[in-house]
């Protein structure tokens, strides 16, 4: 491992919190130190009262910040003598140590401070860097552990495992009595990870980055093996069955996130891969992301779901205290045998964190196998930290479920109109959507993590399927499909129709909308609460003149519906019809077809937009919200169903 100080970049750090900012985003720019919030740091200095008066402060990582991205305020100015003064006493409950970190902090919008502020506080030293480092984790996590860890550190302080918070600190507290930590390069806690110090920022990060090295060293020597890939087609039908087993299991909609790199492939083709993936995490802050041990996903997959779920209700059963409420059951991330790995979470980012985690894990175990067997902590001491309340507090902050957290959802023709606006309101509700176009912008104007564009012609069969294949492939499967591309034609009498125009608005609105139907539908019978939603028109219940084409079209698409509905409610797959009028803020309407089209009427622009039985304009806003909400659990009881959004009118009523 490389130090990443700069000179230059250090010397432009005019005060004690600024370098502290800058050493601890150059431990988190390394993954292998820290991830996800992972790790804690400190500097002593002094603040000024709001009566001028200076104290001495400590000033440390606040929770919610990631060491990676951290700013000053990310960090918790605490009273130091009074933070140093909580370690002598015999016992101290986490709510009353949260409660007096809280008094003892200077600031009152501070973040709250890091779990471990108490141990940063009686280290004697300006600075203290701490992480949860791969290397000398893993070598911890192994039968000879201590021994490796004697014979790579005799100059530091090596302390057993023990849970973090004040019973950590008073370990620390008591085992550096009497003992001169200026002779000490650090302090390595066993299955946790290491701290460091000085007063000085440069050396306290460039000694971590030597004991950390030392343990990477040692790894090199003896050798890390990784099995190589072996090739596998991915049935993308089993991994929206998996989808589906693993949401149920948790209660709701979950996204199944696939790892096939080589790495994550190898791992899962190993014969022994079921004994050693399910020992434990690397370390037991990790359970809360990733529960204790990942699902072995082979053959029956319900199966294997069900029986992760007996076996955590086991362990739940085993280790509570009988005041304790079991969280949910469902495994966090699985182990598709030959295939790769899987992060099952509500949101792209929960699967990124997990992804993040597990690729460390898999070279964590395996490293482990090779020097002498991959050990993790007691099943007990995990359980500890995943019912920590300080730990489950961290993941409340996350706040309440939207309604379609989870989901998966296809628009087409979502590059404008009703089609945008229903794939920005059905991610704001929480769903990943996936746009479909012609327009190829929506490469462009869709490019998020959770909100991605494709461009295509759905009338082209073969890219329709392969679209909605990598939509499965890269979330796991389908919940929600919109069929909302179309065109419109307007103008020509039966008898003076241009057949090109007649066939293309047939196969635009009609045929490819089944198409799009045909090959979703597998996915969707496997989806979560599934429907499909169809965007009609006021026209099929009252046509005009000279729109035959497309009413033809959107009546045969009313009627495709129907049918869907009828063939698919066996599976619970709901299908409904919306039919919208009067919605002018789309492509179609230009300010020279509007004014044309209200002419005609002897009408104003404005009158003509409201040129219904409610006397509104309807906006294509308000449309996609009516989508989002009839996917929506609210009309979970509703399928065949056809919804007028027209501002009411009287040839339809
Ligand atoms: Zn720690």
């Amino acid at each position: 491992m490389k130090s990443l100080w700069k000179d230059d970049e250090a010397q432009r750090c005019d005060d004690d919190l600024a370098m502290r900012v800058y050493t601890s985003r150059l431990l988190g720019a390394s993954e292998e130190l820290v991830m996800h919030g992972g790790g804690n740091t400190s500097v002593k200095s002094t603040r000024e009262d709001f009566f001028g008066e200076q104290h001495d402060v400590l000033y440390v990582k606040g929770s919610g910040w990631d060491l990676k991205t951290i700013e000053k305020e990310g960090f918790a100015p605490l009273l130091l003598n009074q933070t140093k003064r909580l370690a002598e006493l015999e016992s101290l409950t986490d709510d009353d140590m949260v409660a007096q970190l809280k008094l003892f902090c200077m600031d009152p919008s501070a973040p709250g401070p890091s779990v471990e502020a108490i141990l940063h506080a009686i280290l004697p030293f300006k600075f203290v860097d701490h992480t949860h480092t791969d290397a000398v984790v893993t070598l911890t996590n192994n039968p000879k552990g201590e021994k490796i860890m004697q014979e790579l550190y005799p100059d530091c302080l090596i302390l057993p495992y023990i849970m973090p918070g004040f019973i950590l600190s008073k370990q620390v507290f008591d085992a550096i009595q009497g003992i001169d930590l200026n002779e000490r390069k650090g302090i390595i806690l066993l299955h946790h990870g290491v701290f460091t110090f000085d007063d000085d920022a440069k050396q306290s990060y460039e000694t971590m980055i030597e004991l950390v090295t030392r343990a990477e060293d040692y790894i090199t020597r003896k050798g890390s093996t990784v099995h190589p890939k072996e090739e596998s087609e991915i049935d993308l039908l089993e991994l929206a069955e998996i989808r589906n087993v693993i949401s149920k299991a948790r209660g709701t909609a979950q996204l199944a996130q696939l790892n096939d790199s080589k790495k994550a492939c190898g791992f899962a083709s190993r014969d022994d891969v079921k004994t050693i993936a399910t020992r434990g995490p690397i370390t037991p802050d990790h359970v809360i992301r990733t529960k204790r041990t990942p699902v072995i996903l082979k053959k029956n997959i319900e199966k294997n779901v069900s029986s992760y779920v007996d076996d955590y209700k086991t362990y739940f059963d085993t280790h509570t205290d009988g005041k304790l409420t079991m969280l949910d059951p469902a495994p966090r991330w699985g182990v598709w045998k030959h295939r790769g790995t899987l992060a099952f979470g509500s949101s792209v980012k929960e699967c990124q964190i997990i992804h993040d985690i597990t690729r460390h894990t898999l070279w964590a175990i395996q490293t482990g196998e090779t020097l002498g067997g991959w050990q993790a902590l007691p099943e007990k001491d995990i359980f500890d930290v995943e019912y920590w309340v300080l730990e489950q507090n961290k993941l409340k902050k996350a706040g309440q479920a939207k309604k379609h957290q989870g989901k998966i959802a296809i628009v087409t023709g979502a590059a404008s109109g009703i089609g945008k606006a229903t794939a920005l309101a059905l991610h704001a509700q929480g769903a990943v959507v996936v746009g479909l176009d012609i327009d190829t912008s929506i490469e462009k104007q869709f490019n998020q993590p959770d909100l991605k564009g494709i461009a295509v012609d759905i009338t082209e069969m073969k890219k329709v399927k392969s679209a909605i294949e990598r939509v499965v492939r890269e979330f796991g499967g389908l919940d929600i499909l919109v069929c909302n591309a179309g065109m419109f034609s307007t103008g020509q009498t039966i008898d003076k129709m241009d057949q090109d125009v007649w066939g293309k608005t047939l196969e635009v609105n009609l045929t490819a909308t089944q198409l799009v139907m045909k090959y979703s539908i597998e996915y969707l019978k496997l989806g979560i609460d599934p429907t499909i939603l169809i965007v009609g028109s006021r026209n099929v219940s009252a046509p005009g003149p000279g729109a035959s084409a497309y009413s033809v079209s959107k009546a045969g698409l009313t009627q495709l519906a129907r049918v869907a509905a009828l063939e698919l409610a066996s599976d619970g797959v709901r299908v409904n019809v919306i039919h919208p009028d009067a919605v002018f803020d789309t492509g179609l309407w230009t300010k020279e077809a509007l004014e044309k089209s209200a002419g005609r009427y002897n009408m104003s622009v404005d009158e003509y937009k409201k040129k219904n039985l409610l006397k509104r304009e309807i906006s294509s806003k308000q449309i996609g919200e009516l989508l989002s909400t009839v996917a929506s659990q609210t009309f979970i009881n509703t399928t065949g169903a056809q919804i007028s959004v027209d501002g009411g009118n009287d040839r339809v009523i």
